[in-house]
């Protein structure tokens, strides 16, 4: 062990573990793809005005998780802590709404920091993979985003997950209901941290997790009885389309969710293994998004989906992913000649598009073997000098221990025909 470890709420991802991940993101994001979703990438670190402004002073995740530098040069940057902002402020910068067709279709994939308490499930860096479409506001639209969620995690073959459904109402009706929420909590027997809520953000006090403040909301007023026409219709509109793609939800109109810039629709995936971090995704539409951070009016919905919790729910749930083995080919050779021909069959079946490897270092044929098993590979190639002499290889199948020779410039072939 060296003298350094990973952070503190940080792991590393190493093989063979890794791979799940990877194709984990891969599956999130191949039902965005197929809808007309085009890639972004954007820095890890951002101006910290961005997500102050743009996730809200009255978050969490901004007086209290965010990751901040000062530069050298005097500029005050964080550590992005969601994608949502960075994306609109990217496709803001280059006028992707003023190119092409409204919405603009954006996924990403990538790091996340967040300065929380680490426990199983929740990291000071982590995984996302999300998605934003920018510049409509169509119902179908969030409903679109939904299905290619769910889709996303049927994909994966995951069963317990759920799907918590609730819409925050917008700038006519949401000002209303706030001051009759304000007025409710008030009146209640709450600590001096959520009075203060109750003034900046009360929407949140919904969301407190403690049993002694959720005994006191029964009776509290809910954003669903207080929906505006044009709100309640869009909701039901989504309700439709979600029902009839064959997706279940539950309303929960409690539902508000850590950052300030949800308009109407609002959701979250939990999923019923993962104990109390239950989250793997959530989202929601945020149609004042881009005029909070100085852009033109572009109604917005988007979500992101949390890469480790989805690991760790295919794990709650045994899900074993079925991912081609990293290996199929490992060569063993017995003697320098041999080490020679058959480092050249690994180069030439790699060029034919069949994974290889190579029993590196000079092992003996019982350790190289072990290697070969180990490595997971369906065939290993094993030559001798005397293999050599008679032009030839000895191809085994390491799953039914048969074996034979075979012409050492056939190799190649034989093992496309047989792995095909
Ligand atoms: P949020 O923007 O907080 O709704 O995050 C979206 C998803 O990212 C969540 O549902 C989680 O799956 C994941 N996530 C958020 N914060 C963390 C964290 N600290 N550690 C691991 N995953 C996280």
């Amino acid at each position: 062990m060296s003298t350094f470890k990973a952070p503190k709420g940080t792991y590393d991802l190493l093989p063979p573990d890794s791979a799940n991940y990877l194709a984990v993101r891969e599956m999130i994001s191949a039902p965005l793809r197929r809808a007309g979703y085009g890639y972004i990438e954007t820095p890890g670190f951002e101006n910290v005005e961005l997500f102050a402004r743009g996730v809200g002073e009255s978050t969490d995740i901004v007086t209290k998780e965010m990751y901040t530098l000062t530069t050298k040069g005097g500029d005050e940057l964080a550590l992005r802590p969601e994608g949502t902002a960075s994306v609109l402020r990217a496709a803001l910068e280059a006028n992707l709404h003023k190119l092409g067709n409204l919405p603009v279709k954006l996924w990403y994939s990538g790091s996340y920091y967040r300065y929380e308490r680490p426990q199983k499930g929740r990291y000071r860096h982590f995984s996302q993979v999300g998605a934003e479409a920018i510049g409509a506001q169509d119902p179908a639209l969030d409903a679109e985003l939904i299905i290619l969620a769910v889709d996303a995690y049927r994909s994966l073959g995951l069963k317990n997950f759920r799907l918590l459904l609730n819409s925050l109402g917008d700038q006519e009706c949401r000002p209303v209901y706030r001051a009759a929420l304000q007025d409710f909590l008030r009146g209640l027997d709450l600590d001096d941290d959520t009075r203060k809520r109750i003034d900046i953000n009360p929407l949140r006090v919904l969301d407190d997790k403690r049993d002694s403040v959720q005994k006191q909301l029964a009776g509290a007023p809910m954003m669903r009885d207080h929906l505006c026409e044009a709100c309640k219709e869009y909701h039901d509109t989504v309700r439709e389309l979600l029902l009839a793609a064959g997706v279940e939800f539950e309303d929960d109109p409690k539902l508000v969710r850590g950052l300030d810039y949800y308009t109407r629709t609002t959701f979250e995936f939990v999923h019923d293994g993962l104990g109390s971090q239950s989250a793997v995704g959530g989202g929601g539409r945020y149609d004042g998004l881009s005029e909070m951070i100085g852009g033109p009016a572009l109604p917005s919905v988007g979500w992101a989906l949390g890469v480790d919790r989805t690991v760790l729910a295919l794990q709650a749930e045994g899900v074993e992913l079925r991912l081609p083995s990293a290996t199929q080919v490992f060569a063993v050779p017995l003697g320098d000649d041999a080490r020679r021909a058959l480092f050249g069959i690994v180069t030439g079946l790699r060029r034919a598009g069949i994974a290889a490897d190579f029993a590196f270092g000079g092992k003996g044929l019982k350790n190289a073997m072990k290697s070969a098993n180990r490595s997971g590979a369906r065939y290993a190639v094993v030559a001798g000098e005397r293999d050599l002499a008679e032009g030839s290889v000895q191809l085994k199948d390491l799953e039914t221990g048969e074996q034979q020779p075979v012409a050492l410039d056939e190799v190649v072939a034989e093992l496309s025909r047989r792995l095909a």
